[in-house]
């Protein structure tokens, strides 16, 4: 059965004393959820925090815990980064590659995402591969066109096995922080592209149990319009992943 995911994103914000207090508030209201067994929830922290976030949700079967990033090689003169070998070894078990926020300011491409997704998995870690389009592209009606090509370049370069154990990330980006939301229409129709390509590539099986999520501008009030649509698995949230009771409100908005 497809997995249905809310992720949030924290990006750099919180002190460590704040992070604490959102992951406690997290934990206790996603204890009170009378949710399905098949909602997971993923929370990602700073790199400082990952650790403490992962000590004080470890006891909820509901929650594991991301990096916002990690490094492609396995070790060594990477002044400042952090290898997937580091995430596992601390309890991480997810780590988001290719947010629009490292594609624009870090100028991470395709193929450098794609030496970072095989990294990520081969420390039996999972990716959650974010993809999407800037306005001037939609606009110019060519999102289809550029998410194909993030997608085929960054993340199918993986054989049916491994690609399993991906998630993809449907975030347009001038939805992104913007207050905009896509449109369920317009969602559903990328959501339902992006299924059709894994369909392409990987067969039917794979396409129907895969969970493609959506972000940008996802919140407390529009999450359940967004998430009733056939093709879109739950969110990666960003600023409204920062309120527990915000967050809460979206995990219980399947
Ligand atoms: C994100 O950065 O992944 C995101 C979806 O942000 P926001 O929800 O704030 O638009």
């Amino acid at each position: 059965m497809r997995k249905k995911i809310v992720a949030g994103n924290w990006k750099m914000n919180k002190t460590r004393n704040e992070a604490i207090a959102l992951v406690n508030g997290i934990v206790e209201g996603v204890s009170k959820l009378k949710i399905s067994e098949n909602v997971q929830v993923i929370l990602a922290p700073p790199f400082p925090f990952l650790e403490s976030v992962f000590q004080l949700s470890k006891n909820s079967s509901r929650i594991s815990v991301a990096a916002q990033n990690c490094h492609s090689e396995e070790k060594g003169a990477y002044t400042g980064e952090v290898a997937a070998s580091m995430l596992e070894s601390i309890g991480v078990s997810h780590v988001i590659l290719g947010h629009s926020e490292r594609r624009a300011y870090f100028n991470e491409d395709n193929n450098f995402l794609a030496k970072k997704v095989k990294a990520v998995l081969k420390n039996n870690l999972k990716p959650i591969f974010c993809c999407g389009e800037i306005l001037a592209e939609r606009e110019k009606g060519n999102h289809f066109n550029i998410v194909k090509t993030q997608l085929e370049e960054g993340l199918f370069v993986l054989n049916s096995e491994e690609i399993q154990n991906t998630i993809i990330a449907y975030e347009p980006v001038w939805a992104i922080g913007t207050g905009v939301t896509a449109s369920s229409e317009q969602a559903q129709e990328m959501h339902a592209f992006i299924r059709g390509l894994i369909k392409e590539k990987y067969g039917d099986n794979i396409a129907g149990n895969y969970t493609i999520l959506y972000g940008g501008s996802c919140n407390a009030k529009n999450a359940r319009e967004l998430f009733a649509n056939t093709d879109v698995d739950g969110g990666l949230i960003g600023g409204a992943s920062l309120i527990a009771n915000d967050f809460i409100t979206i995990v219980d908005s399947f």
